[in-house]
């Protein structure tokens, strides 16, 4: 038995489980008894009896004997913010053609006041409307006539109706960073790109603060439930901040988060240098539910703008766009880092990737040796061995989301080809050169982390088949980068990531042990129940009730 104190302790919870999986070290010790008091984990024991004399009157004794208990996963790179606002938004993911789709919004808009703008869920794709493509501005058009129509698919792409581009004044030049798609007259069709979206979305109305906390306590506790106790939430703006301590002092949030602030590529340098300085704040502050992680850039697009070192396999015209002259990145990098920021860059294509690793060993020439986690590559999804070596050796960690494959594989095999797609995040090529690695999602919506474990484990994709198997990753593997991988990038390895007394008590069990399961039992594996900080944020079933 191993206590964190030496006096009595009484414990809040006394887990007996059929296993727990520790996740801690190479070895991964494994337990049958946790005891937890407040938010904390105080001891652990092999013996399933082993911690019987901690109980006492106030303790909760959780039998457990048919779970298995893990460390509460934690996302690297989601988007709850997006996620929680989808919940509020036109929910046009339940759609299975265009004409569920077009439906939606057309009931949307006889619902809302004239002229509202109708903005749907970011949470919806293409591939799963039975057509297999984007409703067009024509449809919007009949659908809603006469409100602003914004279809937000995902964070690069969207459809807009033709009152959306003409209260944005969209209908003029691309801009910087982004394309607003064309037909063969050269007249906008609707379809947005990159900046593109941020232009036309900057025109419609943001949600109020206080629905906006409420939206981030229903939004964070759909990911508990899922056996999340993170989430390093990528990109949000500062009034996203507010809501966020809003939930925050309200105790609304279910899971932890750690949010990175977005210095967006519309800005000059000197005006990003400006929102830098003006932040006041830097990365750390906070407690441990809410705490800054650092600033968020964004290099490329994704499937569709992703900067790639070979054009597109179905259009050879183009190799995708860079949103940051790269020296003028290094320059508000630089400044960003001397004044305590950490840095998280989106790079998806193998050029972006070359790029920021030019950047980011210009800021370290400049600012010195920094510790590992301070400079991250967001995705690198394409990267070739010189690329992974120079991340390797200037500690620059990488955030991996195997849920972008399994969902977009099907696009990234027409727009990238079936070579590079077999080659998004080889993890096994990455560890093997010794890479800082951090798992998660970036879906926007709530995603089953054993869906992704299964994939990194299967490279196994929703409608792409299998992609790259060679590429694959065991099981074991596969939770501490969902774990303890995501700890040591939030710079908080002595407190998450893994079941040890003295860390918080963020756990969630299943029925089954996913490290002596078939991997394919995995894919749509949920928990029993999940604990963040000691407190029961998804119970179903009354396991932890008194
Ligand atoms: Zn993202």
């Amino acid at each position: 038995m191993t206590t964190a104190a030496a006096e009595p302790l009484r414990l809040s919870y006394l887990i007996k489980a059929g296993a727990v999986h520790s996740m801690a070290g190479p070895a991964g010790l494994s337990y049958r008894a946790i005891g937890l008091r407040g938010a904390e984990i105080v001891a652990t024991s092999a013996e399933p009896d082993g911690l019987d004399d901690l109980a006492g009157d106030g303790t909760v004794v959780v039998e457990a004997g048919d779970l298995t208990v893990l460390p509460a996963f934690a996302d690297s790179h989601e988007h709850l913010m997006e996620a929680s606002r989808n919940l509020m938004l036109v929910p046009v993911d339940r759609a299975r053609s265009v004409a569920e789709f077009t439906a939606i919004v057309s009931a949307a808009a006889r619902a809302a006041a004239p002229g509202e703008w109708v903005l749907t869920s970011m949470g919806w794709h293409e591939s799963n409307l039975a057509e297999n493509r984007l409703p067009t501005l024509a449809e919007l058009d009949a659908a809603a006539p006469d409100h602003p129509v914004l279809a937000r698919r995902g964070g690069h792409l969207a459809v807009a109706n033709s009152a959306a581009l003409r209260a944005a004044g969209a209908d003029t030049a691309d801009p910087p960073g982004g394309k607003i798609g064309r037909d063969k007259e050269g007249r906008p069709d609707g379809v947005l790109e990159g900046g593109a979206v941020y232009r036309v979305a900057a025109h419609a109305p943001p949600p109020r603060r206080a629905e906006l906390a409420a939206a981030l306590g229903t939004g964070s506790a759909a990911y508990a439930a899922l056996g999340v106790g993170t989430i390093r939430e990528a990109m949000i703006t500062v009034d996203d901040l507010l809501a966020y301590t809003d939930a925050w002092e309200q105790g609304l949030l279910s899971v932890r988060v750690r949010p990175l602030i977005r210095v967006g590529a519309e800005l000059s340098a000197d005006q990003a240098i400006t929102l830098i300085r003006g932040l006041g704040a830097r990365s750390g502050f906070g407690d441990d539910w809410l705490r800054i992680w650092g600033l968020k850039f964004v290099m490329d697009g994704g499937v569709e703008g992703g900067a790639l070192e070979q054009p597109y396999a179905d259009d050879p015209a183009n190799s995708g766009h860079l949103n940051w002259d790269p020296a003028a990145l290094t320059r508000v990098c630089t400044e960003a880092v001397g004044r305590g920021w950490r840095i998280g860059t989106h790079a998806a294509g193998d050029r972006a990737v070359r790029t920021l690793l030019d950047t980011y060993e210009g800021v370290v020439a400049a600012v010195g040796e920094q510790p590992p986690w301070t400079l991250v590559i967001e995705h690198a999804l394409l990267s070739d061995p010189a690329q992974r070596e120079r991340a390797v050796r200037g500690g620059f960690g990488i955030t991996v989301q195997h849920a972008l494959l399994w969902n977009m594989g099907s696009e990234m095999v027409v727009t990238w080809g079936p070579e590079r797609t077999r080659r998004v995040n080889p993890l096994d090529e990455w560890l093997a050169a010794g890479a800082l690695l951090a798992a998660g999602t970036d879906i926007a919506r709530p995603f089953n982390p054993m869906t992704n474990v299964w994939g990194m484990v299967t490279r196994g994709t929703k409608s792409a088949g299998v992609q790259g198997p060679e590429h694959a990753i065991d099981v074991a593997t596969a939770l501490r980068l969902y774990t303890a991988g995501t700890a040591a990038l939030l710079g908080e390895s002595d407190k998450l990531g893994s079941i040890e007394a003295g860390k918080l008590a963020d756990l969630t069990a299943y029925a089954v042990d996913p490290l002596a399961a078939d991997p394919d039992d995995l894919a749509g594996l949920t928990p029993a129940f999940t604990i963040v900080g000691g407190r029961a944020v998804h119970d179903p079933d009354k396991r932890l009730a008194p």
